[in-house]
This record gives structure tokens, sequence and C-alpha cells, in this order.
């Protein structure tokens, strides 16, 4: 019998031969991206690759991961849906609006979308956020994970428009889309100044962190919105 513990509400570790994230599956016998099935007692769990998610990897590096069952997200980079899988198995009462604008991706995630009732998607910039603000309630967390130059200020716009006072922002920082010759150091740095500066420092930084070994070059951080 596998060993099950619970990380964090809607994440576990399952031991079964070695270790494995892994998350409720919300649509029994489904797999989204090659992920393994795992029953037991009757209850499906889907492995969750850190290496392809930076969310996996934010749990992995021990981030506190503000989600429970009915939390509201707002997904920044959705791609085609390999994290949005497991946001929408963590929040099985809640929402998730995820924003991608890349209409390829868009097409295999609306498969997906189209079989879990918490997943909204968006074919839109996550830079203009007034083009979904008519399908997109104030959120409990933004994730973003969009990888482009002006990401800070990306966060920023779809902070002020969407979060919850009190509610957190959960940010992969690309180091190598902001500049290919200064030090990720640096840059992350200036990243994170940059968030501060553009609440006029009503983001606590709770926590900024490097996500290897799952992803290069890449810094988590998790700030709160002020009350
Ligand atoms: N978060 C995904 C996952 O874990 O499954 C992977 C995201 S991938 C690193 C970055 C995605 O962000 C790409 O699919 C890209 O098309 C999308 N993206 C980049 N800039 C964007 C923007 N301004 N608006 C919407 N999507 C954007």
């Amino acid at each position: 019998m596998p060993d099950i513990r619970l990380l964090s509400e809607g994440i576990f570790e399952i031991t079964k031969g070695k270790r494995q994230l892994a998350t409720l599956n919300l649509d029994p016998g489904k797999v989204v991206y090659g992920e393994k099935l795992i029953s037991v007692e009757g209850v499906e769990y889907r492995t969750w690759d850190p290496r392809r998610s930076k969310l996996g990897a934010m749990v992995l590096k021990k981030f506190n991961i503000p989600l429970s069952k009915d939390s509201k997200v707002l997904y920044l980079g959705a791609a085609s849906g390999t994290t949005v899988s497991h946001v929408s198995d963590i929040i099985p009462e809640g929402a998730v609006y995820a924003v991608e604008f890349a209409p390829r991706s868009m097409r295999d995630f609306i498969g997906l979308a189209s079989r879990r009732k918490n997943i909204f998607p968006i074919l839109s910039d996550a830079g203009k956020p007034g083009s979904y603000a008519h399908i997109v309630e104030p959120v409990d967390l933004i994730f973003q994970d969009v990888a482009q130059p002006n990401q800070a200020e990306i966060a920023a716009r779809n902070a002020a428009r969407f979060l919850n006072k009190g509610g957190y922002l959960l940010f992969s920082i690309k180091a190598r889309s902001i500049d290919t010759a200064a030090s990720p150091k640096e840059i992350f740095k200036g990243e994170v100044k940059k968030l501060e500066q553009a609440f006029e420092s009503r983001f606590e930084i709770l926590a900024a962190r490097d996500l290897m070994p799952y992803h290069e070059d890449h810094l988590g951080v998790l700030a709160k919105l002020k009350e």
C-alpha cells in the first residue's frame, strides 16, 4: 500500500517505490499530460511532475501554497493546461480563470476545460486585463507564468484589477526572458523591486526562492496584498 502524506490542502506526496507529488483526480480515469494515475482505496490521484510545472516546483521548494477547496484563482500563462489541471484538482468547489494568448495552446486547453467545470479558459493577452474584466471575478490568488520581459508589470496590472485585499500573488520569474547578459540574481532583485514599486509597497513579499533543480534560472515569488 502506498504511503500518502498531505503537504498542503489538496496536495499530496505519495510514496510507492519513489516519492511523487500528486493531486486528487477531478476527472477520474483521464490523464492530461502523460502523468501516472495511482488508485488507493477507491481514490484516484494524479502524479504531478515538478519539472513540467513551476507551481509543482514551488510546492517542493516549500512555498506555502494559499489554495483551498473553494479558492478563486486567476492563472496567467495557461499554455495547454498542464499546471491548470492540478489547480483544478486542488479547488474542486472553486474556479480557475486561465488566460493564454497562443491559439494553438488554447485549442488543446479547451479540450481539457470542457471536461472540468471549474476551469474557465480565456484566449487573451494577460497584459490587457481590461479585455477579460467582464469574465473574471475578484480572486484570492493570481498565479503567473508568462515568461515575458514585462512580467512584473503584467502581474501588477492584473493584481490591481482582480486581486482581493489580503489575496496572494504567486509568480514565476524567468531570468532569461528579461535580460540574457545580467546575472539571474540581479534580475530577480530588480523584478521584485518593480513589483513593490508598482504597488507602492502594498505587497508584502513572503518568499522568494529559486526553483532549482526543477527549473533553471527561475525565481518563485509569493507575495501578499496587504489589507
Ligand atoms: N503555466 C504553464 C504550465 O505550467 O502548464 C506553462 C506556461 S509557459 C512557460 C508560458 C505561457 O505563457 C505560454 O503558453 C505563452 O503563450 C503564454 N503567454 C506569454 N505571454 C502571454 C501574455 N501576455 N498573455 C497570455 N499568455 C501569455
